[in-house]
């Protein structure tokens, strides 16, 4: 054994065996300066050193009266068992976590949500304009200290809240319990050294510097894509079945007759079955229909041996058509 080994062994032993886990601040992601105009260096500095490294001193000070065995050690587990735990712990527990999370869903490059958020806004608020009236609504009309919060409800869905003080929705007893995706601290100490007792301009500030590749991130993690096969199983048949027709049309055209009876059979399923209701309007009904002729003038040119070029047309048309129902089902 080396003396970096015994070094390193003496090192651990001089640690008191009462000694629990300490939370610590990560590093904030980007400079103090990096939000500006829209969040001043100033606030964000005193915000981070001051205000976050409080919630986490005060936590593991609260924490320390309480023995290891007798507490969460993941602060997720704090949050959700708070009602075993006191005020202190509770406030700053909170903190921590609301402030780690607030770093997070902040970013200097200012981008847009995904193609999948997006979607799932669209198909609940209507526009993202209305989702940023509805939050800002929320924190504005938060009484004193607190957070407006985008959340994943437990049904899946999108929802706007918010808490007071450095609650949150992932604490075991909110009223409204969910997973944040995205968070406004509206503490006056995240701004007032420029925006005073305006609430309202700090909000309209705060949409230019959101990290929406992580809200998007987060909001996927909670709400897992569905595959076609999930959505619409007939669909997803057909689907796989023309992707067969097109590798063979190509090669080997005598195997066509009976993948073109199969499509036929997948198209008489899929027109059969009912549309899910998310997709559901006239124009997908017309699709459809429209997908079961084309899908059967294709068999009967493959059965009078049609010239080639007539049998890829055909093919072509209902690649196109697919791809636009596809587009309308994966968005
Ligand atoms: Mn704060």
């Amino acid at each position: 054994m080396n003396y970096l080994k015994l070094g390193l062994l003496a090192f651990i032993f001089s640690i008191p065996f009462t000694s629990f886990a300490q939370f610590v601040q990560k590093p904030l992601p980007y400079a103090f300066n990096a939000l500006e105009p829209y969040i001043d260096a100033t606030t964000m500095e005193i915000h981070y050193t001051k205000h976050h490294a409080g919630y986490v001193k005060n936590l593991n000070a609260a924490l320390a009266n309480i023995p290891n065995d007798g507490r969460d050690q993941k602060i997720t587990d704090i949050l959700k068992n708070i009602a075993k735990y006191d005020g202190a712990v509770r406030n700053n527990a909170g903190g921590h976590y609301n402030h780690e999370f607030f770093w997070s869903i902040l970013s200097p490059k200012s981008n847009k949500p995904s193609d999948y958020l997006m979607s799932a806004i669209n198909k609940q608020f209507g526009s993202l304009d209305s989702l940023k009236g509805l939050l800002n609504k929320a924190a504005l009309g938060r009484f004193g200290s607190g957070w407006a919060w985008v959340i994943v409800n437990p049904q899946l869905k999108l929802e706007v809240i918010s808490t007071p003080l450095q609650d949150n929705p992932l604490m075991g007893d909110a009223p409204k319990k969910g997973t944040p995706i995205l968070g406004i601290d509206v503490w006056e100490h995240a701004y007032y050294l420029k925006y005073q007792n305006k609430r309202g301009d700090y909000l309209a500030a705060i949409w230019n510097v959101f990290n929406w590749d992580e809200i998007s991130r987060l909001y996927e993690a909670n709400v897992p894509k569905l595959t076609l096969d999930q959505k619409w199983s007939s669909l997803a048949n057909y689907s796989a079945s023309l992707d067969k027709i097109k590798e063979l049309s190509a090669k080997d055209p005598k195997q066509m007759i009976f993948h073109t009876s199969k499509l036929t059979d997948a198209a008489k399923e899929l027109t059969k079955s009912p549309i899910p209701a998310d997709y559901a309007s006239n124009a997908m009904t017309k699709n459809i229909g429209d997908l079961g002729n084309l899908s059967t003038n294709l068999d009967q040119l493959i059965r009078k041996k049609a010239k080639s070029k007539l049998i890829n047309n055909a093919i072509a048309q209902i690649n196109d058509l697919v791809k636009n129902i596809l587009s309308t089902v994966n968005n």
